[in-house]
């Protein structure tokens, strides 16, 4: 047995109002005349919450797109243009939901490493420590922000830079900052910690860390969404320390079927992370029956919409297309259906799943 010795982030804030504290925690990284560069979802452009952010000397706010999720040529402009203009830099910070804190950690990275950061998409190809480097939820779900990867479109693939340089130096929660989010989106990027909680739960890599880590952070997503009405600052503070803990879980175990099938849609269609998780897991009774049927009640509890017929109007080559990214998912098919998980999962079940989509 081969014990996974994982890299875990730097420092940790939590409370309501830690943001205001961002500026002393930065002020010991930083490294003579080089800025901080803050890389802050376009969100807040127009926003009160931009006038909070603390620069000093000549930092930089850039205000990052993310109508796409995060692509390697986007990351390889954003560190070309930074050491165009200023050669080095004293940390990168992102701040959003998942796409902003990938883009800041991929940033960091490509700061140091040479040529583009297509070429790290993998497993442990990463050399060299990137600069400083933080992350600031404003979405609460992903995991991002505990995360060894940085998911990351690229020329041939979507797949993330996983390494030990990859998780955050420094990461800071402050439920304050989802307050606003709209309750879509809230609720699609929530899901995702749902759905790690039950994918790692359910699957073949559990261990006891796993189990700690995903139970408490499942308990916390049915605090919200299923006894709860309305949302409420709790619900904030829950949700983020359920996105925590659920990152921790699969950090140690692995997701599954529903990760394996949208990783596939979001390939082919650019369906979002956090969407397209709903979009599948609705139609997994067959595998998390459950977990499917408590998604279900929590969708109308909350009154979401969750898109359907996606895959309407699509082709025999999409359809492959589609199958080929999600077959490629090994330890994801692995860790939700055991070693001979290829006797269970063929193309033609695969395709009726995406056609049900
Ligand atoms: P997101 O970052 O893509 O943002 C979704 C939308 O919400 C955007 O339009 C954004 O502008 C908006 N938004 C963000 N914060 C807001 C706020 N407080 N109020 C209002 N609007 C706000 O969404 P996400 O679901 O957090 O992240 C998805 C991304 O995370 C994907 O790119 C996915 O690949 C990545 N991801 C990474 C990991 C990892 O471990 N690195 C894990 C899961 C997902
Ligand atoms: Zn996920």
């Amino acid at each position: 047995m081969n014990f996974r010795n994982f890299k875990m982030i730097g420092y940790v804030i939590y409370g309501r109002g830690a943001f205001n504290q961002l500026d002393e925690i930065l002020q010991p990284n930083r490294k003579g005349q080089a800025p901080m560069i803050f890389l802050v979802d376009r969100f807040f452009e127009d926003k009160p919450f931009a006038g909070r952010v603390p620069l000093r000397g000549n930092d930089k706010i850039i205000f990052v797109d993310v109508t796409d999720e995060p692509k390697t040529t986007y990351v390889d402009k954003l560190a070309k243009d930074l050491k165009d203009e200023f050669g080095t830099v004293s940390g990168v910070i992102g701040i959003g939901g998942g796409s902003a804190m990938d883009l800041a950690k991929a940033v960091s990275l490509m700061m140091t490493n040479p040529g583009s950061s297509a070429d790290y998409q993998g497993w442990d190809l990463v050399k060299q420590a990137g600069v400083y480097k933080v992350g600031i939820p404003t979405l609460s779900g992903t995991g991002a922000e505990v995360s060894r990867t940085t998911v990351l479109t690229g020329p041939t693939k979507k797949l993330g830079m996983n390494s030990d340089y990859t998780p955050f130096d420094q990461i800071v929660l402050d439920p304050q900052l989802t307050a606003d989010a709209p309750a879509n989106q809230r609720f699609y990027t929530g899901m995702d910690c749902y759905i790690h909680c039950v994918e790692s739960l359910t699957g073949t890599y559990l261990n006891e860390f796993s189990k700690s880590y995903g139970e408490k952070a499942l308990q916390l997503c049915r605090d919200v969404y299923v006894n709860k009405d309305g949302w409420d600052a709790e619900s904030d503070d829950k949700l983020m320390m359920a996105s925590y803990a659920g990152g921790m879980s699969i950090a140690y175990s692995q997701v599954g079927v529903a990760h394996a099938v949208s990783y596939g849609l979001s390939y082919l269609l650019g369906t979002k992370h956090g969407i397209g998780n709903c979009i599948v897991f609705n139609q997994l009774e067959d595998y998390y029956p459950e977990g499917v049927k408590e998604f279900k009640w929590m969708v109308e509890k909350n009154q979401i919409d969750i898109p359907k017929n996606i895959c309407a109007n699509l082709s025999e080559e999409d359809f492959d297309k589609m199958i080929d990214v999600s077959l490629g998912m090994k330890p994801l098919w692995e860790n939700a259906l055991g070693k001979n998980w290829e006797e269970q999962i063929t193309r033609t079940t695969l395709r009726k799943l995406y056609e049900k989509l």
